[in-house]
């Protein structure tokens, strides 16, 4: 395959030309949601990204198979090995069977990545669906020795999987500190080390979700189903790993260690992770009062929020930063990136609009190259927009009838915007009724056509009643030298 694109690989912590495992077949995995709950501007983050590696991939060229689970048993509160499921715990407070919160928020959460243009992924399993897989693997890690069985439990040796291994290498922790910091504490629980991490939970006599398992009854631990599926689906050695950076630790870097340690060799060949979101300079929490869901950001029903935004106008939000870059939401950026999308949306149709010469005044070249440049450069998308505003310039001296363009330098034009705004970076056209898209705006471009002939033969009448009672319904008419532009 032909081409250059470099990605940063978290685990050499270095720019890598991406080469994959199998010639023109790329596996990759990605972290979903926990589904207790509505997914936030957290979740449209990595759902974003690694949707922009997905179509970007498959542009090279690539067959690519993309894995994105759902976690809904194993995930307790605090990240940690002790608590309430996350899902049972809603479940009890909503009176609800846990896989009605299951469906309910998954359902929710497929919606609101449809709403964000996000492609569904190749595969999603649930972790509840792999029991059977999570407990073949912990048998698997248990048979090489890296794992002891506690009270109906498993836990993961990470003292002597660091003797042979290297546990924090993803995260750069350093293992000896921990160790030692954690040696006191010997004695006072059910694991030999608090850095251990359990495989295999034996449930708690109220506990709902459980299952049979050789060990106890019980559920699997939350880093468990990630090794599971992932090997499952991808096989033992696959390209991409990629989910949030706080995801890295103690999640990513416990299933490295589960992996390594169940095959005996490294799985993931490049991990992947986007930076986070912080509202008005601080992290996102639901204690903190900013946790804004997606659906708040669509309704603009939230005290942080100035008004609704729409979906497109989150999704290029995001787009405008890279996504190793930290973003700091605030209402005013959002305003901003309204503001900007709907030039660019507004330059990409007039594009279609212009009409083409016998030559070219205007610059064109190099537009399509220098954007693959910058998406092959660790999909340095906020460079790709700026490209495109560039070429916005060249489009409006067109318009304004100020410079000329050939009919090969507009048709490449167009089909360069199409690729990046639409193909790429999934930007959709939002002034548009969905579904009945083309049909709306060809009856509308046809009523005011009928205008344009009532005005050439001075039919005031007719021309003034199009156009008020457009103008009424919402529409926007301007009178250009080649006949109109309307938006809604
Ligand atoms: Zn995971």
């Amino acid at each position: 395959m032909e081409h250059k694109l470099y990605i940063y690989n978290t685990l050499s912590r270095k720019k890598e030309q991406f080469i994959p495992i199998h010639e023109d077949k790329v596996g990759m995995y990605v972290c979903g949601p926990t589904v207790y709950g509505d997914a936030h501007l957290g979740h449209a983050r990595p759902a974003i990204t690694f949707d922009i590696l997905f179509r970007y991939l498959q542009h090279l060229g690539y067959k690519v198979r993309y894995v994105r689970n759902i976690t809904d048993v194993g995930h307790l509160e605090n990240d940690a090995d002790s608590g309430e499921d996350k899902i049972a715990k809603k479940a009890r407070l909503d009176q609800l069977e846990p896989m009605e919160v299951v469906q309910y928020y998954t359902n929710r959460y497929h919606k609101a990545m449809e709403a964000l243009n996000v492609l569904p992924p190749s595969i999603e399993p649930h972790a509840s669906g792999h029991i059977m897989e999570q407990i073949d693997f912990t048998k698997k890690i248990l048979d090489a020795g890296f794992a002891y069985e506690s009270e109906g439990s498993v836990y993961f040796d990470v003292e002597k999987y660091n003797k042979k291994y290297h546990y924090g290498k993803l995260s750069g922790r350093n293992i000896d500190e921990m160790l030692e910091t954690t040696r006191e504490l010997d004695g006072q629980s059910e694991k030999r080390r608090s850095v251990d991490f359990a495989l295999w939970k034996k449930a708690a006599p109220e506990h709902i979700m459980r299952w049979k398992s050789p060990w106890s009854d019980g559920f699997p631990g939350w880093h468990m189903e990630c090794s599971a599926m992932g090997t499952k689906y991808l096989g033992e050695e696959f390209d991409i790993h990629g989910g949030g950076m706080d995801l890295m630790f103690p999640h990513h870097e416990c299933e490295i260690a589960q992996s390594t340690a169940a095959l005996g060799k490294e799985t993931v060949k490049y991990w992947m992770h986007n930076n986070m979101i912080t509202i008005n300079g601080q992290k996102m929490g639901k204690s903190l009062g900013n946790f804004i869901t997606l659906e708040q950001f669509f309704t603009g029903n939230h005290p942080l929020l100035s008004k609704a935004f729409s979906p497109m106008t989150i999704r290029f939000f995001i787009l405008q930063a890279h996504y190793r870059s930290t973003v700091d939401f605030s209402s005013e950026a959002l305003e901003a990136s309204e503001k900007g999308l709907e030039r660019l949306m507004d330059g990409y149709a007039r594009l279609q609009k212009l009409t083409a010469s016998d030559n070219s005044t205007v610059e064109t070249d190099g537009l399509r190259a220098k954007c693959e440049e910058a998406m092959q450069d660790d999909l340095n998308t906020p460079i790709v927009i700026s490209h495109l505003f560039e070429a916005l310039k060249s489009i409006n001296l067109v318009h304004d009838g100020k410079a000329t363009i050939s009919k090969s330098d507009l048709d490449e034009l167009k089909s360069v915007f199409k690729l990046f705004i639409e193909d790429l970076l999934g930007l959709q056209d939002e002034s548009a009724i969905s579904g009945t898209n083309d049909a709306y705006k060809k009856a509308i471009d046809l009523l005011l056509n009928i205008r344009l002939e009532a005005k050439q033969n001075k039919n005031w009448a007719t021309s003034d009643k199009i156009r008020n009672e457009l103008t009424a319904l919402g529409f926007e008419i301007k009178d250009t030298k080649d006949g109109f532009e309307w938006k809604l």
